[in-house]
């Protein structure tokens, strides 16, 4: 607890002279990339740049690009490079990405991979990943359980961390509601696309250095103040 508040002092500070450039998170489903990535974006004041956000928006409002992902997604597959890379490219030009974003379930492929270190080529701080590590049976346990605020999506757990009343957002109110591919069937099929297409990125980012890998079975404030810390560590050397 101490360590994050003296992290978020610093982070605080560097937001004037602190840019912490782009940062991925990386891990499995249900590490809490999610979770970490908004704590990044209270302390940094850089955006969350989540394709799977994205996507489900894409859905909701029935955009070409989300009829196209919709039933992939249901079934715990990975949508096409193609069309995650092009909706990856559009965020990423939008002006609050200057002093940094964090990309949150992006990249899921090698090939999206080497699409995106071409792009940060030009880039003048160089990308930092940070993979995050959680066992397969808490993993379930954290997807099965997981709850979402539709409004201001802050994400519960029914297991870890519960609201303060079943069933609504602590901050909202409003009535919690659960991912309709955060079922076990479908958890199953994340897994495997995870480990076949996902763990050789991460392999990829470890090899390229400014890698760092945080044990995600901890309180979130924990966790968060290994990954400010972390980056912050991993910056001293990209300049
Ligand atoms: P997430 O919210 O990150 O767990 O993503 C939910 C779903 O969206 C995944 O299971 C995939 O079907 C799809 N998705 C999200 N990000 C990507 C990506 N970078 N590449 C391919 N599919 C993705």
């Amino acid at each position: 607890m101490a360590s994050l508040t003296i992290s978020a002092e610093r982070g605080r500070v560097a937001e004037t002279d602190f840019a912490p450039g782009p940062i991925l998170l990386l891990g499995a489903p249900g590490v809490g990339k999610g979770t970490q990535a908004k704590e990044l974006v209270k302390l940094w004041g850089i955006p969350q740049i989540s394709t799977g956000d994205l996507l489900r928006a894409n859905v909701a409002q029935g955009t070409p690009l989300g009829k196209a992902a919709k039933e992939i997604m249901a079934r715990g597959e990975l949508v096409p490079d193609s069309l995650v890379e092009e909706m990856a490219e559009q965020r990423l030009h939008e002006p609050d990405t200057e002093k940094g974003y964090i990309l949150d379930g992006f990249p899921r492929t090698l090939g999206q991979a080497a699409w995106l270190d071409g792009k940060l080529a030009a880039e003048s701080l160089p990308v930092v990943a940070v993979s995050i590590h959680v066992d397969y049976n808490q993993l379930l346990r954290r997807i099965t359980g997981r709850q979402n605020c539709p409004v201001c999506q802050t994400i519960y757990n029914v297991f870890v961390n519960p609201p303060r009343r079943e069933g609504l957002c602590d901050v909202e109110g409003a009535g919690l509601v659960q991912r309709a591919d955060d079922t076990e069937e479908v958890f199953k099929e994340r897994m495997r696309a995870y480990e076949a297409l996902t763990a050789p990125v991460v392999e990829h980012y470890r090899s390229l250095g400014r890698f760092a890998e945080v044990d995600g079975d901890r309180p979130i404030a924990e966790i968060a103040a290994s990954i400010v810390a972390t980056v912050e560590r991993l910056r001293e050397g990209s300049s």
